[in-house]
């Protein structure tokens, strides 16, 4: 069995709510309730839910049947991070638990500080922290702005690597706008070629299984196709306006107006900063290379170091249809009857309606084959 405790071993994306904690944006809340029990998935001794979280929740889906906005809103606020479309990847039911279920307790994990510790040395090992103060969503925008183009302007100046980079789009046309924490890109400083590098920390020394590795595929294919579409001008400032509510032509406060000062732009609000963005980004290459690092939390020794081989008709057709139950195009779904397994270590296994709903179709044919 697939050791679930590791699954959600890396914050990732997650980390990036630092930067944002003092923006209040809906979906960001929602991430960090998601963060909370981003190691407890396989681990129900340390969760708290039962009779009560269950009463709350069909109450929730009272109010949910007369609500007519798409999950993407109701429970993300606009837009998704890169994080969300992993955990779908393993259980979209578990997921909407995630997001819908009442704030439950979870005892801060080992494995959760560990992977946390290890994920900000090897980033103070390349690069400093710095802490902005920021007081609009204009402000919260243009940080992860200054991330990326900070990242892409050290490139071209010969840093040959970068840990923590912010990265966004909508892939595909899709109409839906997603953010990452991309762990490292590392670049050639001869042929500028690029290459992801995600590191990932275990509790076990072993290998993920296949489903763990499915959902670490996804995530790093995403993190490539969010960067070559900047690279190739897919995206286009109106459309993280819109997707992200903001307005484009708001004068940055005094802090950030320093760093992009000091950055050496001349520009006073995102619309400037953008077009800095993407002018530095068409400079770049597209990403050549996507590795995973599994690394030992034990020792810190390198478990594996994996070549993904980036298939996009794989990822996209994922992709379309995770988009389509964020746009409320289908209903949600559960694990398929193979991957039934998980539900075995699932903290919302008592109180699945997905589950429930199976167990009543084999009862029923059991019967007829009887
Ligand atoms: S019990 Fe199974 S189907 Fe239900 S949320 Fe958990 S893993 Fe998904």
């Amino acid at each position: 069995m697939a050791d679930c405790g590791d699954m959600w071993d890396d914050l990732d994306d997650d980390l990036l709510l630092g930067i944002d904690a003092g923006g209040s944006s809906t979906g960001e809340l929602c991430e960090k309730e998601l963060n909370d029990d981003t190691l407890g998935d396989g681990d129900s001794k340390k969760r708290k839910t039962g009779t009560e979280g269950c009463e709350l929740t069909a109450t929730q889906s009272e109010k949910k049947r007369s609500d007519q906005r798409s999950p993407l809103e109701r429970y993300r606020g606009g837009y998704l991070w890169v994080t969300d479309l992993c955990k779908q990847i393993w259980c979209e039911q578990q997921m909407f638990y995630h997001l819908t279920m009442p704030r439950v307790i979870v005892e801060e994990s080992p494995i959760v500080t560990v992977g946390q510790n290890l994920h900000l040395a090897r980033e103070l090992a390349v690069q400093d922290v710095v802490k902005i103060a920021v007081k609009t969503s204009e402000d919260i925008f243009a940080v992860k702005v200054l991330n990326l183009l900070g990242a892409v302007k050290g490139f071209l100046s010969g840093v040959p690597v970068r840990r923590e980079i912010l990265i966004f789009g909508s892939p595909f046309g899709q109409d839906i706008f997603i953010m990452g924490l991309i762990d490292e890109i590392r670049c050639d400083p001869e042929t500028f070629e690029l290459e992801i590098l995600e590191f990932k920390t275990r509790s076990t020394k072993s290998l993920p299984s296949k489903a763990q590795k499915n959902a670490h595929n996804l995530q790093v294919m995403l993190y490539k196709r969010l960067f070559d579409d900047l690279v190739q001008g897919k995206l286009t400032k109106e459309l993280i306006a819109k997707n992200m509510r903001l307005d484009l032509s708001v004068k940055f406060s005094t802090d950030i107006q320093k760093e992009v000062n000091g950055g050496g732009l001349e520009c006073k609000d995102l619309d400037g900063l953008m077009q800095a963005l993407f002018d530095t980004m068409q400079c770049m290459t597209c990403i050549g290379g996507i590795l995973i690092e599994y690394c030992y939390q034990g020792d810190q020794s390198t478990i594996g170091l994996e070549q993904v081989e980036y298939s996009e008709i794989w990822f996209k057709s994922i992709f379309d249809d995770f988009c389509d139950y964020w746009k409320g195009k289908r209903e949600i779904c559960g694990v398929d009857i193979e991957d039934a397994w998980k539900c075995q270590r699932c903290a919302f296994a008592e109180v699945c309606d997905w589950r429930k709903k199976r167990a009543e179709e084999c009862a029923s044919k059991n019967k007829k084959t009887k």
